[in-house]
């Protein structure tokens, strides 16, 4: 390691900018956020200089006999500038960066991940700009972004934990309960006085068996990247995970190793676990500390019975978060290149049910016939036949077309083009088993021009 990362503290210190400011824009930024003094001797005056706050434009460059800078940062094609600025900061050892000569410059500037005050800086010593860029865009994505404001929260209460907890190993575990659990949701949250009621309780409840929590989250239609970020940290902290049939079993490789994994999944006509003992069961984890991830295929509060599991732990006090998921329309219409609305086709979208509600496909059908609505039939397979007869009954023409999508998002996703009139026989000739989703109206037409993933 031929460098070492060091913060520094900018604190009223002065920096000296050289050349061209838009070269520079991502350090100047950086700077920015210090209390640095900034200096420029530009060659071109822009917004960048106009913007920054703290700032002395020079009109010749600088003596740096008398003036002492803490850094140079010089970014020009004029080669002449650069060795000046370069002989200089050698003279007067000042630490320098030069745009695009990590070989000449002696500091370098880490892309930022700023949670202030959290930092994280990433670094190749110069060997590769986008490589650290594409590091820095990867863990900026799973570092919430107000992490910053539950750093400020810890500091204000360490004193208050340091009197409380004697033993090192118990203000350890205290600490790392908080970083993962409801404080610092709430905290994400924008509510402080809320944490700051649950932090007194927890602290005063140390040693006693606290309450856990759930989450209810949706995991999407079935690609793992179509998670949520929320959804992906949440899963992460979780002590024990519910998950669903419908949830990809890739998604379960992203939960901590130790998290015990319970399927209480449902085919059609077998209910593994009954759904009143699934309620139960997240309010009995919840009740022994547990921080429960309840996972659902698509979107909980879409055909999910979502809203049922939670109402329990509503009635019982126990805190718990939803966090939604795509929904089957979504990513399926996305991943089959049907918009589900579109100017010239489509005004809005329904989204049904086409599961029978005893043994009858209870709907209002005569709402589904305006040709410039798309519909989408949830559940729908096996009663495709009568979806389309009902709808051709009701008045809608009987050439709409019809596009039924099977695993979408997944690499085995399949389409099954057709019309109203001609899908239950092309269905009964393929081999189409599910899970599948139902498009009808013109917006199918799209899918020609618009597919892109090809499998
Ligand atoms: N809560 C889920 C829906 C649950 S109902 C959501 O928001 O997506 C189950 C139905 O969703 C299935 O019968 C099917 O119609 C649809 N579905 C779920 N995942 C699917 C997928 N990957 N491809 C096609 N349809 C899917």
């Amino acid at each position: 390691m031929a460098q070492l990362l060091l913060n520094l503290s900018m604190a009223g210190q002065a920096c000296l900018i050289l050349g061209d400011p838009a070269l520079a824009a991502r350090k100047i930024k950086a700077l920015s956020k210090t209390e640095a003094c900034i200096e420029f001797f530009c060659e071109k005056h822009t917004d960048i200089v106009s913007q920054s706050e703290c700032l002395k434009v020079l009109e010749l460059y600088p003596d740096l006999d008398t003036k002492k800078y803490a850094l140079i940062v010089v970014a020009s094609e004029d080669l002449g500038l650069v060795k000046r600025a370069v002989a200089d900061a050698k003279a007067h050892q000042i630490p320098i960066n030069v745009y695009k000569k990590p070989e000449l410059s002696t500091a370098n500037f880490p892309y930022l991940i700023d949670r202030d005050p959290i930092t994280i800086a990433v670094s190749s010593q110069g060997a590769s700009a986008q490589m650290t860029r594409l590091i820095q865009t990867k863990i900026n994505a799973l570092i919430p972004v107000q992490f910053g404001r539950l750093a400020n929260f810890f500091k204000a209460k360490q004193m208050l934990v340091n009197k409380k907890l004697t033993a090192q190993s118990d203000r350890r575990r205290f600490w790392e309960s908080m970083a993962d659990g409801a404080i610092a949701e709430t905290i994400y949250q924008g509510k402080e006085d809320e944490a700051e009621k649950i932090f007194e309780k927890r602290l005063n409840e140390e040693g006693n068996a606290a309450c856990g929590e759930v989450y209810l989250i949706g995991a999407g239609p079935g690609d793992p990247d179509l998670l949520t970020f929320k959804a992906l940290r949440l899963l992460q902290s979780a002590d024990v995970i519910l998950y669903d049939r419908l949830v990809n079993p890739s998604i379960l490789d992203y939960c901590k190793p130790t998290a015990e994994r319970l399927y209480v999944g449902k085919a059609m006509s077998n209910h593994a676990v009954p759904q009143s003992e699934i309620n139960q069961r997240l309010i009995d984890l919840a009740k022994e500390g547990k921080r429960v991830a309840r996972l659902k295929g698509g979107d909980p509060f879409i055909f999910g019975r979502g809203g049922e599991e939670i109402e329990g732990l509503a009635e019982e006090g126990i805190p718990f978060q939803v966090i939604p998921g795509i929904t089957a329309a979504n990513g399926c219409s996305s991943y089959a290149g049907i918009p589900l609305t579109h100017r010239d086709y489509a005004q809005s979208v329904r989204f049904i049910t086409g599961h029978l509600k005893e043994g009858e496909l209870d709907l209002d059908w005569p709402s589904f016939v305006s040709q410039d609505q798309t519909l989408v039939f949830y559940m729908g397979l096996s009663n495709l036949d009568k979806i389309c007869a009902k709808l051709i009954a009701h008045g809608r023409d009987k050439e709409t077309p019809v596009a039924l999508v099977e695993k979408g998002t997944m690499p085995a996703q399949r389409l099954l083009i057709a019309t109203l009139e001609t899908m239950p026989l092309k269905l009964k000739a393929s081999s189409f088993e599910g899970p599948a989703l139902t498009i009808v109206g013109d917006v199918v037409k799209l899918h020609e021009k618009l597919d892109w993933f090809h499998n």
